[in-house]
């Protein structure tokens, strides 16, 4: 036994698993770099403190409102605090602001019963208290067939099959919504499909301002309304208190730069607007935390990459990403500058790689960039493109864009609901975030090439068609296109 065992260790040892242990060999530049990165990044916990201060003093944060602007204060003066001198505001313009008031329901008739519900972003309210009669169209509504006479005049039952952020789910909200306000409904109530009860919101496809009351109706509470209506007609008092600003309302985004190269620069980019049921810890707090300590910790090590690294942190991604087209159209000229786009925006659940957003042309150089990752479980690319955050706005000008891919978890059952807080977040997963993104940040940043260029307008289009998600732009775009 003893012989065969000096045997195996004299096979290693040849073989190479020795070897490097025993090498003395220079490490290159890049690796003593990136063990120095993710190592802070490891023992920082700047994130896990970064996030417990936003999500407990400022906590929900909608675009446009006093939570936004302090949040857009804490990030710069934690930027300012970590040596970022060149840190600074962006401002842009939303029209309009809206501001969330109470909403409250409940069942008249036949029985008295309070109802769980909760209003869709930027969705008017009701005009005052209204009783009306509650009307049921299942599922069967996709926005184009035509709707049943008993709409008129009632709040309106949907099923529409997810929450989750689909490409068809949002469309057909967005359509079938628009029908309804022209059928006369007084309300849209749509079926959430949390569990244990809980709300929904959003306002994607519904900023700038939703044509009639967008309602989420706890599951249980549709299924109580749906039992009564089997045997008679059911009415409702609903009242609504939403408000819209007259006229445009002031945002910023912030920004700061690590680096001085004028011709070239990877972004780390994360949007703070955060839904106000909760603390808006998961979506996207976290993120926010992760990227802001990226950059702290990049700075405290005087790490120099050859090109420029820019943080971005967008406000106004909850009303279809109108923080980052500001950013893209306030640098329109310097969109041949970006090598690639991180945008982080899919929650702190443990890191898998990237998500290439159906540019397959960059497969082969992204692996090759992002292989040191792999002893972090975070060197997989995943081509498959979606319309799920700050990276369409870079996507749709052609700029190479990136989103950290994420195990799933529970995260479409907390998203935009009561129990997105603090304490859900697991500290550990912060601090790996806050590795994977400094170390494909500077890897990107510090490489000789380019991952890939820039997509022309042509290319672009064919991007669309062949990912399937040309519909959506159209709709997301109703007006001029950007690119
Ligand atoms: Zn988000």
């Amino acid at each position: 036994m003893r012989s065969s065992l000096l045997f195996v260790l004299l096979l290693s040892l040849k073989c190479g698993f020795g070897q490097a242990i025993s090498s003395n060999a220079p490490k290159t530049e890049n690796q003593d770099d990136l063990a120095r990165i993710v190592g802070y990044s490891m023992m920082s916990g700047g994130a896990s403190r970064f996030l417990e201060t936003l999500s407990d003093q400022i906590g929900g944060r909608i675009t446009g409102s006093p939570e936004s602007k302090a949040t857009a204060d804490l990030i710069l003066h934690t930027l300012k605090d970590a040596g970022f001198e060149n840190a600074h505001f962006e401002d842009y313009t939303i029209n309009p602001g809206w501001q969330h008031g109470p909403a409250t329901g409940a069942v008249i008739s036949p029985v008295h019963r309070d109802l769980y519900v909760a209003s869709y972003g930027w969705a008017p309210g009701t005009p005052g208290p209204v009783e009306v009669p509650v009307a049921d169209i299942g599922a069967s509504a996709d926005g184009h067939s035509p709707l049943p006479d008993r709409v008129r005049g009632a709040a309106v039952l949907v099923d529409l099959g997810s929450n989750g952020l689909s490409t068809n789910y949002v469309a057909t909200r967005h359509l079938l919504a628009r029908q309804l306000a022209s059928a006369g409904a007084v309300a849209m109530f749509i079926v959430s499909d949390k569990p244990d009860r809980m709300l929904y919101t959003s306002a994607f496809l519904i900023y700038p301002r939703g044509p009639l009351p967008i309602v989420s109706i706890a599951k249980e509470d549709a299924a109580f309304l749906r039992r009564l209506l089997n045997h008679g007609p059911v009415k409702i008092r609903l009242d609504i208190q939403n408000s819209f600003s007259n006229g445009p309302v002031s945002e910023r985004n912030v920004v700061a730069d690590l680096g001085k190269d004028p011709n070239e620069m990877v972004l780390l980019t994360a949007h703070f607007d955060a839904w106000d049921p909760a603390q808006g810890a998961n979506d996207n707090g976290g993120e926010v935390a992760t990227v802001l300590e990226a950059a702290r910790i990049l700075k405290a090590l005087n790490i120099q990459p050859r090109h420029t690294i820019r943080f971005v942190f967008f406000s106004g991604e909850e009303q279809s990403d109108l923080g980052s087209r500001a950013y893209v159209a306030q640098h329109k000229q310097e969109l041949d500058k970006i090598r690639a786009v991180f945008n982080t925006d899919a929650g702190i659940q443990a890191p898998l790689g990237f998500k290439l957003y159906g540019r397959t042309d960059l497969e082969a150089s992204t692996r090759k960039l992002i292989s040191p990752l792999a002893a972090l479980g975070a060197d997989r690319v995943f081509t498959d493109a979606d319309f799920d955050s700050d990276e369409e706005s870079f996507m749709v000008v052609g700029v190479p864009a990136y989103s950290l891919a994420v195990e799933p978890g529970d995260y479409y059952a907390r998203h935009h609901t009561i129990i997105d807080t603090f304490e859900r977040i697991d500290p550990r997963m912060l601090s790996l975030h806050t590795a994977v993104l400094a170390a494909a940040g500077y890897t990107f940043a510090n490489a000789e090439e380019r991952p890939g260029r820039r997509f022309t307008p042509a290319e672009v289009k064919q991007l669309l068609q062949r990912t399937g998600l040309e519909s959506l732009y159209e709709l997301d775009y109703p007006g001029e296109k950007p690119y």
